[in-house]
Protein backbone atom coordinates (compact mmCIF):
# COMPACT_ATOMS: atom_id res chain seq x y z
CA UNK A 1 0.00 0.00 0.00
CA UNK A 2 1.29 3.15 -0.64
CA UNK A 3 -0.16 6.86 -1.50
CA UNK A 4 0.89 7.53 -5.01
CA UNK A 5 -2.41 7.40 -7.00
CA UNK A 6 -4.21 8.74 -9.82
CA UNK A 7 -6.41 11.60 -8.81
CA UNK A 8 -8.48 13.96 -11.29
CA UNK A 9 -6.47 12.53 -14.14
CA UNK A 10 -3.02 12.73 -12.76
CA UNK A 11 -0.59 11.40 -10.54
CA UNK A 12 -0.25 12.17 -7.22
CA UNK A 13 1.88 11.70 -4.27
CA UNK A 14 -0.37 12.01 -1.21
CA UNK A 15 -2.19 15.51 -2.06
CA UNK A 16 0.11 17.27 -4.15
CA UNK A 17 0.21 16.61 -8.09
CA UNK A 18 3.36 15.23 -9.41
CA UNK A 19 3.13 17.93 -12.48
CA UNK A 20 3.02 20.72 -9.84
CA UNK A 21 6.53 19.37 -8.44
CA UNK A 22 7.82 18.96 -11.98
CA UNK A 23 7.12 21.60 -12.84
CA UNK A 24 8.29 23.78 -9.94
CA UNK A 25 11.89 21.68 -9.69
CA UNK A 26 12.23 20.29 -13.08
CA UNK A 27 13.02 16.79 -13.96
CA UNK A 28 14.03 14.11 -13.26
CA UNK A 29 13.51 13.86 -9.63
CA UNK A 30 12.66 11.13 -6.59
CA UNK A 31 9.31 11.91 -4.64
CA UNK A 32 9.28 10.64 -1.60
CA UNK A 33 5.85 9.99 0.75
CA UNK A 34 5.75 10.93 4.57
CA UNK A 35 2.29 8.97 5.00
CA UNK A 36 3.94 5.73 2.84
CA UNK A 37 7.05 5.89 4.93
CA UNK A 38 5.77 6.48 8.24
CA UNK A 39 2.71 3.59 7.21
CA UNK A 40 5.27 0.93 6.29
CA UNK A 41 7.53 1.92 9.45
CA UNK A 42 4.78 1.59 11.67
CA UNK A 43 3.09 -1.97 10.42
CA UNK A 44 6.23 -3.12 10.92
CA UNK A 45 7.63 -2.23 14.13
CA UNK A 46 4.03 -3.06 15.44
CA UNK A 47 4.93 -6.50 14.38
CA UNK A 48 7.53 -6.69 16.50
CA UNK A 49 7.94 -7.15 20.62
CA UNK A 50 8.09 -3.18 22.21
CA UNK A 51 11.37 -3.34 23.29
CA UNK A 52 12.92 -4.31 19.67
CA UNK A 53 14.98 -1.94 18.29
CA UNK A 54 13.98 -1.10 14.01
CA UNK A 55 17.41 -0.41 12.44
CA UNK A 56 16.33 1.71 9.55
CA UNK A 57 19.13 0.64 7.28
CA UNK A 58 20.54 4.30 5.86
CA UNK A 59 21.93 2.58 2.66
CA UNK A 60 18.61 2.35 1.48
CA UNK A 61 17.79 5.95 1.61
CA UNK A 62 19.91 7.97 3.29
CA UNK A 63 18.54 11.48 2.64
CA UNK A 64 18.74 13.38 5.96
CA UNK A 65 14.84 14.08 5.78
CA UNK A 66 13.62 10.46 5.51
CA UNK A 67 15.66 9.46 8.50
CA UNK A 68 14.42 12.31 10.65
CA UNK A 69 10.74 11.14 9.75
CA UNK A 70 11.34 7.61 10.76
CA UNK A 71 13.45 8.69 13.64
CA UNK A 72 10.36 10.42 14.79
CA UNK A 73 8.53 7.46 14.99
CA UNK A 74 11.46 5.91 16.88
CA UNK A 75 13.59 4.47 14.13
CA UNK A 76 17.01 3.76 15.02
CA UNK A 77 19.86 2.84 12.30
CA UNK A 78 22.03 0.60 10.69
CA UNK A 79 25.48 2.07 9.21
CA UNK A 80 27.66 0.62 6.61
CA UNK A 81 30.11 3.40 6.43
CA UNK A 82 31.55 6.70 8.83
CA UNK A 83 29.33 8.67 6.23
CA UNK A 84 26.19 6.99 7.11
CA UNK A 85 26.91 7.18 10.71
CA UNK A 86 27.05 10.97 10.21
CA UNK A 87 23.94 11.08 8.50
CA UNK A 88 21.94 9.00 11.22
CA UNK A 89 23.61 11.59 13.38
CA UNK A 90 22.98 14.32 11.76
CA UNK A 91 19.58 13.23 11.30
CA UNK A 92 18.95 12.99 15.27
CA UNK A 93 19.50 9.57 15.59
CA UNK A 94 21.54 9.12 18.60
CA UNK A 95 24.02 6.76 19.04
CA UNK A 96 22.75 4.07 21.28
CA UNK A 97 20.21 3.86 18.39
CA UNK A 98 22.79 2.91 15.98
CA UNK A 99 24.47 -0.67 14.65
CA UNK A 100 27.24 -0.06 12.75
CA UNK A 101 27.78 -3.30 9.78
CA UNK A 102 29.94 -4.20 7.33
CA UNK A 103 32.95 -6.20 6.35
CA UNK A 104 35.20 -3.11 6.20
CA UNK A 105 35.07 -1.04 9.10
CA UNK A 106 38.34 1.19 8.90
CA UNK A 107 39.99 1.95 12.19
CA UNK A 108 38.80 5.75 12.08
CA UNK A 109 35.02 4.99 11.31
CA UNK A 110 35.61 2.90 14.78
CA UNK A 111 36.69 5.05 16.44
CA UNK A 112 33.80 7.83 14.94
CA UNK A 113 31.37 5.20 16.21
CA UNK A 114 32.57 4.71 19.29
CA UNK A 115 32.74 8.23 20.45
CA UNK A 116 29.43 8.49 19.21
CA UNK A 117 28.45 5.99 21.69
CA UNK A 118 26.92 3.71 19.09
CA UNK A 119 24.90 0.53 20.60
CA UNK A 120 26.62 -2.35 18.88
CA UNK A 121 29.32 -3.17 15.81
CA UNK A 122 28.67 -6.22 14.40
CA UNK A 123 31.69 -7.39 13.56
CA UNK A 124 32.41 -9.91 10.21
CA UNK A 125 36.01 -11.26 11.16
CA UNK A 126 38.34 -11.91 13.63
CA UNK A 127 40.84 -9.23 12.12
CA UNK A 128 38.06 -6.84 12.76
CA UNK A 129 37.84 -7.74 16.24
CA UNK A 130 41.48 -7.08 17.16
CA UNK A 131 41.42 -3.55 15.10
CA UNK A 132 38.26 -2.72 17.45
CA UNK A 133 39.90 -3.86 20.46
CA UNK A 134 42.84 -1.68 19.76
CA UNK A 135 40.77 1.10 18.88
CA UNK A 136 38.28 0.74 21.77
CA UNK A 137 41.62 1.08 24.16
CA UNK A 138 42.99 3.89 22.43
CA UNK A 139 39.68 5.47 22.86
CA UNK A 140 39.15 4.19 26.15
CA UNK A 141 35.82 2.73 26.05
CA UNK A 142 34.51 -0.81 25.75
CA UNK A 143 33.15 -1.80 22.49
CA UNK A 144 29.95 -3.75 22.18
CA UNK A 145 29.92 -6.46 20.15
CA UNK A 146 27.79 -8.97 18.12
CA UNK A 147 29.57 -11.30 15.38
CA UNK A 148 27.88 -11.22 11.93
CA UNK A 149 27.33 -15.09 11.70
CA UNK A 150 27.50 -16.89 8.51
CA UNK A 151 24.91 -19.27 8.75
CA UNK A 152 25.18 -20.93 4.82
CA UNK A 153 21.57 -20.37 3.82
CA UNK A 154 20.59 -19.62 0.38
CA UNK A 155 18.36 -16.67 0.68
CA UNK A 156 16.81 -17.27 -2.80
CA UNK A 157 17.27 -13.69 -4.05
CA UNK A 158 19.57 -12.23 -6.70
CA UNK A 159 23.10 -13.84 -6.70
CA UNK A 160 24.19 -9.94 -6.38
CA UNK A 161 22.19 -9.32 -3.02
CA UNK A 162 22.37 -12.55 -1.61
CA UNK A 163 24.65 -12.60 1.72
CA UNK A 164 24.08 -15.41 3.60
CA UNK A 165 25.89 -18.01 1.40
CA UNK A 166 29.25 -19.83 2.59
CA UNK A 167 31.17 -18.17 -0.51
CA UNK A 168 29.91 -14.87 0.21
CA UNK A 169 32.47 -12.33 2.00
CA UNK A 170 29.90 -11.64 4.75
CA UNK A 171 29.68 -12.91 7.99
CA UNK A 172 32.21 -15.16 10.39
CA UNK A 173 31.52 -18.73 9.09
CA UNK A 174 29.90 -20.94 10.81
CA UNK A 175 32.68 -23.09 11.61
CA UNK A 176 34.55 -20.19 13.17
CA UNK A 177 32.25 -19.01 15.16
CA UNK A 178 33.04 -20.42 18.42
CA UNK A 179 36.31 -19.59 18.12
CA UNK A 180 35.25 -16.14 17.48
CA UNK A 181 33.76 -15.83 20.46
CA UNK A 182 36.39 -17.25 22.62
CA UNK A 183 38.43 -14.83 21.36
CA UNK A 184 36.22 -11.83 21.93
CA UNK A 185 36.14 -13.23 25.61
CA UNK A 186 39.98 -12.73 26.02
CA UNK A 187 39.94 -8.86 24.92
CA UNK A 188 39.81 -6.14 27.38
CA UNK A 189 38.04 -3.43 25.55
CA UNK A 190 35.83 -5.75 23.80
CA UNK A 191 32.41 -6.86 24.93
CA UNK A 192 29.87 -9.46 23.88
CA UNK A 193 26.26 -8.57 23.65
CA UNK A 194 24.79 -10.15 20.87
CA UNK A 195 24.61 -12.20 17.72
CA UNK A 196 23.83 -10.75 14.13
CA UNK A 197 22.87 -12.03 10.65
CA UNK A 198 21.73 -10.90 7.36
CA UNK A 199 21.24 -13.19 4.76
CA UNK A 200 20.51 -11.08 1.71
CA UNK A 201 18.05 -8.60 -0.13
CA UNK A 202 14.68 -8.63 -1.86
CA UNK A 203 13.84 -11.86 0.08
CA UNK A 204 10.73 -12.83 -1.20
CA UNK A 205 9.98 -16.08 0.92
CA UNK A 206 9.51 -16.24 4.49
CA UNK A 207 11.55 -20.14 4.44
CA UNK A 208 15.11 -18.97 4.14
CA UNK A 209 14.80 -16.10 6.91
CA UNK A 210 13.02 -19.05 9.00
CA UNK A 211 16.03 -21.51 8.62
CA UNK A 212 18.89 -18.61 8.87
CA UNK A 213 16.42 -17.67 12.29
CA UNK A 214 16.35 -20.86 13.98
CA UNK A 215 20.25 -21.73 13.61
CA UNK A 216 20.87 -18.26 15.20
CA UNK A 217 18.48 -19.42 17.99
CA UNK A 218 20.19 -22.62 18.69
CA UNK A 219 23.72 -20.82 18.59
CA UNK A 220 22.56 -18.68 21.12
CA UNK A 221 22.21 -21.36 23.51
CA UNK A 222 25.65 -23.08 22.67
CA UNK A 223 26.78 -19.39 23.04
CA UNK A 224 25.28 -18.88 26.50
CA UNK A 225 26.34 -22.55 27.62
CA UNK A 226 29.59 -21.75 27.40
CA UNK A 227 29.54 -18.54 29.29
CA UNK A 228 29.10 -15.87 26.80
CA UNK A 229 26.15 -12.76 27.36
CA UNK A 230 24.24 -12.99 25.07
CA UNK A 231 21.36 -10.27 25.30
CA UNK A 232 20.49 -9.07 22.34
CA UNK A 233 19.51 -10.70 18.62
CA UNK A 234 19.76 -8.96 15.92
CA UNK A 235 18.25 -10.47 12.51
CA UNK A 236 19.57 -7.81 9.39
CA UNK A 237 16.95 -6.68 7.44
CA UNK A 238 16.27 -8.22 3.48
CA UNK A 239 12.72 -8.71 3.65
CA UNK A 240 11.19 -8.45 -0.68
CA UNK A 241 8.86 -5.39 -1.43
CA UNK A 242 6.48 -5.71 -4.38
CA UNK A 243 7.86 -4.76 -7.64
CA UNK A 244 5.24 -5.58 -10.12
CA UNK A 245 1.86 -6.44 -9.57
CA UNK A 246 1.71 -9.55 -11.53
CA UNK A 247 4.23 -12.00 -9.29
CA UNK A 248 3.43 -13.41 -6.08
CA UNK A 249 4.17 -10.52 -3.67
CA UNK A 250 6.87 -11.05 -1.05
CA UNK A 251 5.27 -11.62 2.79
CA UNK A 252 3.93 -8.90 4.35
CA UNK A 253 6.29 -6.94 6.91
CA UNK A 254 4.14 -7.82 10.05
CA UNK A 255 4.15 -11.65 8.95
CA UNK A 256 8.09 -11.79 9.00
CA UNK A 257 7.88 -9.45 12.35
CA UNK A 258 5.77 -12.22 14.21
CA UNK A 259 8.07 -14.85 12.68
CA UNK A 260 10.89 -12.97 13.69
CA UNK A 261 9.49 -12.54 16.94
CA UNK A 262 8.30 -15.93 17.59
CA UNK A 263 11.46 -17.61 16.88
CA UNK A 264 13.37 -15.32 18.96
CA UNK A 265 11.04 -14.74 21.96
CA UNK A 266 12.18 -17.75 24.42
CA UNK A 267 15.77 -16.62 24.30
CA UNK A 268 14.51 -13.34 26.34
CA UNK A 269 17.14 -11.26 24.18
CA UNK A 270 16.04 -7.93 22.97
CA UNK A 271 15.54 -7.96 19.00
CA UNK A 272 17.21 -5.67 16.56
CA UNK A 273 15.91 -5.73 12.91
CA UNK A 274 17.44 -3.75 9.77
CA UNK A 275 14.69 -3.24 7.45
CA UNK A 276 15.68 -0.95 4.39
CA UNK A 277 13.73 -1.61 1.33
CA UNK A 278 10.44 -2.85 3.14
CA UNK A 279 9.92 0.82 5.01
CA UNK A 280 11.97 2.77 1.77
CA UNK A 281 11.26 1.16 -1.73
CA UNK A 282 7.30 2.02 -2.56
CA UNK A 283 7.30 5.34 -0.89
CA UNK A 284 9.27 6.60 -3.45
CA UNK A 285 9.43 6.99 -7.17
CA UNK A 286 11.42 8.73 -9.95
CA UNK A 287 9.90 11.41 -12.10
CA UNK A 288 11.20 11.84 -15.63
CA UNK A 289 10.07 13.39 -18.36
CA UNK A 290 10.47 11.62 -22.55
CA UNK A 291 12.89 13.86 -24.33
CA UNK A 292 12.59 12.24 -27.77
CA UNK A 293 10.81 8.95 -28.94
CA UNK A 294 12.74 7.37 -31.55
CA UNK A 295 12.27 4.54 -33.94
CA UNK A 296 14.89 1.99 -34.07
CA UNK A 297 14.74 -0.88 -37.24
CA UNK A 298 12.88 -3.36 -34.41
CA UNK A 299 12.09 -1.51 -31.42
CA UNK A 300 10.30 1.83 -30.35
CA UNK A 301 12.53 3.53 -27.49
CA UNK A 302 11.48 5.88 -25.31
CA UNK A 303 14.31 8.35 -24.30
CA UNK A 304 13.77 9.80 -20.84
CA UNK A 305 15.62 12.32 -18.91
CA UNK A 306 16.20 10.52 -15.72
CA UNK A 307 19.60 6.78 -16.82
CA UNK A 308 21.29 4.70 -15.19
CA UNK A 309 23.28 7.22 -12.88
CA UNK A 310 19.91 8.08 -11.63
CA UNK A 311 18.59 4.69 -10.54
CA UNK A 312 20.93 1.83 -11.68
CA UNK A 313 18.74 -1.06 -10.06
CA UNK A 314 18.10 -2.22 -13.46
CA UNK A 315 21.47 -2.47 -15.00
CA UNK A 316 22.77 -3.61 -12.25
CA UNK A 317 19.94 -6.55 -10.84
CA UNK A 318 18.15 -6.65 -13.44
CA UNK A 319 15.50 -5.40 -11.42
CA UNK A 320 11.57 -4.54 -12.67
CA UNK A 321 10.65 -1.63 -11.97
CA UNK A 322 6.65 -0.77 -12.73
CA UNK A 323 6.66 2.31 -14.97
CA UNK A 324 3.85 4.91 -15.19
CA UNK A 325 2.83 7.73 -17.34
CA UNK A 326 2.01 10.66 -14.87
CA UNK A 327 -0.77 11.47 -16.99
CA UNK A 328 -3.94 8.79 -16.17
CA UNK A 329 -4.19 6.82 -19.17
CA UNK A 330 -8.01 7.27 -20.53
CA UNK A 331 -10.18 4.40 -21.57
CA UNK A 332 -9.53 5.66 -25.31
CA UNK A 333 -6.14 6.38 -24.93
CA UNK A 334 -3.58 4.40 -27.34
CA UNK A 335 -1.19 1.69 -26.02
CA UNK A 336 1.93 0.57 -27.92
CA UNK A 337 5.38 -0.69 -26.46
CA UNK A 338 8.38 0.70 -25.86
CA UNK A 339 12.16 -0.06 -24.61
CA UNK A 340 12.60 2.68 -22.13
CA UNK A 341 15.90 4.02 -21.97
CA UNK A 342 18.21 6.91 -20.50
CA UNK A 343 20.66 9.29 -22.45
CA UNK A 344 23.81 7.81 -21.33
CA UNK A 345 26.17 6.19 -23.47
CA UNK A 346 26.09 2.28 -22.12
CA UNK A 347 23.42 -0.03 -23.68
CA UNK A 348 22.68 -0.95 -20.28
CA UNK A 349 21.19 2.05 -19.22
CA UNK A 350 17.73 0.88 -20.10
CA UNK A 351 14.79 0.86 -17.11
CA UNK A 352 12.41 -1.46 -19.31
CA UNK A 353 12.26 -3.46 -22.25
CA UNK A 354 9.03 -3.76 -24.48
CA UNK A 355 7.07 -2.60 -22.12
CA UNK A 356 3.46 -1.56 -22.62
CA UNK A 357 2.51 2.22 -22.25
CA UNK A 358 0.20 5.08 -23.37
CA UNK A 359 1.32 6.34 -26.43
CA UNK A 360 3.87 9.24 -25.37
CA UNK A 361 5.44 12.28 -27.03
CA UNK A 362 8.36 14.61 -26.05
CA UNK A 363 7.67 16.70 -22.63
CA UNK A 364 5.55 13.77 -21.40
CA UNK A 365 5.78 12.76 -18.08
CA UNK A 366 6.54 9.28 -16.60
CA UNK A 367 6.87 7.49 -13.26
CA UNK A 368 9.18 4.73 -11.97
CA UNK A 369 7.53 3.23 -9.18
CA UNK A 370 9.41 1.52 -6.41
CA UNK A 371 12.33 3.62 -6.79
CA UNK A 372 12.63 4.85 -2.48
CA UNK A 373 15.50 2.04 -1.76
CA UNK A 374 18.69 2.07 -3.55
CA UNK A 375 17.70 4.85 -5.91
CA UNK A 376 19.48 7.74 -5.24
CA UNK A 377 21.54 6.75 -2.85
CA UNK A 378 22.94 4.41 -5.37
CA UNK A 379 22.87 7.15 -8.27
CA UNK A 380 26.09 9.41 -9.29
CA UNK A 381 27.04 11.79 -11.48
CA UNK A 382 28.35 9.61 -14.62
CA UNK A 383 28.25 11.38 -18.13
CA UNK A 384 28.14 14.58 -15.80
CA UNK A 385 24.49 13.87 -15.27
CA UNK A 386 23.94 16.29 -12.21
CA UNK A 387 22.47 14.36 -8.94
CA UNK A 388 18.41 14.53 -9.41
CA UNK A 389 16.23 16.26 -7.30
CA UNK A 390 14.84 14.79 -4.02
CA UNK A 391 11.34 15.74 -2.93
CA UNK A 392 9.55 14.75 0.22
CA UNK A 393 5.32 15.25 0.45
CA UNK A 394 3.20 15.24 3.36
CA UNK A 395 -0.07 15.66 2.49
CA UNK A 396 -0.67 18.08 0.68
CA UNK A 397 2.86 20.02 1.76
CA UNK A 398 6.30 19.20 -0.08
CA UNK A 399 9.60 20.24 -0.14
CA UNK A 400 12.79 20.03 -2.01
CA UNK A 401 15.13 17.71 0.30
CA UNK A 402 18.39 17.99 -1.87
CA UNK A 403 18.22 20.42 -4.81
CA UNK A 404 19.36 18.78 -8.07
CA UNK A 405 23.23 19.07 -7.94
CA UNK A 406 24.56 22.58 -9.61
CA UNK A 407 27.72 23.35 -11.77
CA UNK A 408 29.58 23.66 -8.67
CA UNK A 409 29.12 20.25 -6.76
CA UNK A 410 29.42 18.54 -10.26
CA UNK A 411 32.83 19.73 -11.24
CA UNK A 412 33.61 23.00 -9.00
CA UNK A 413 35.50 20.45 -6.70
CA UNK A 414 38.00 19.40 -9.44
CA UNK A 415 41.20 20.98 -9.71
CA UNK A 416 43.72 22.43 -12.25
CA UNK A 417 47.35 21.53 -11.23
CA UNK A 418 50.03 24.55 -11.48
CA UNK A 419 51.58 22.61 -14.96
CA UNK A 420 48.68 23.53 -16.36
CA UNK A 421 48.40 26.92 -16.07
C1 LIG B 1 21.60 -3.83 3.13
C2 LIG B 1 21.53 -4.29 4.54
C3 LIG B 1 20.32 -4.22 5.24
C4 LIG B 1 19.02 -3.79 4.62
O1 LIG B 1 18.57 -4.68 3.67
P1 LIG B 1 17.12 -4.49 3.01
O2 LIG B 1 17.04 -5.56 2.00
O3 LIG B 1 17.08 -3.15 2.42
O4 LIG B 1 16.11 -4.65 4.11
C5 LIG B 1 20.32 -4.59 6.57
N1 LIG B 1 21.46 -5.00 7.18
C6 LIG B 1 22.64 -5.08 6.53
C7 LIG B 1 23.84 -5.55 7.25
C8 LIG B 1 22.71 -4.73 5.19
O5 LIG B 1 23.87 -4.82 4.54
Amino acid sequence: MNHFQYKDGELYAEDVALSAIAAAVGTPFYCYSTATLERHYRVFADAMQKDALVAFSVKANGNLAVLKTLASLGAGADVVSGGELKRALAAGIPGEKIVFSGVGKTKAEMAAALKAGIYQFNVESEVELLALDEVAGAVGVTAPVAFRVNPDVDAKTHAKISTGGAETKFGIPWSHVHAAYATAAKLKHIAIVGVDVHIGSQITDLAPFETAFTRVVELVGELRAKGHAISRIDLGGGLGVPYRNDNLPPPDPAAYGALASRITKDTGARLIMEPGRLIAANAGLLVACVIYVKQGEKKQFLIVDAAMNDLIRPALYDAWHEIVAVAEPKPDTAWTRYDIVGPVCETSDIFAADRPLPVLKSDDRIAILSAGAYGATMSSAYNARPLAAEVLVKGGEWAVIRPRMDDDALFGNDRIPAWLG
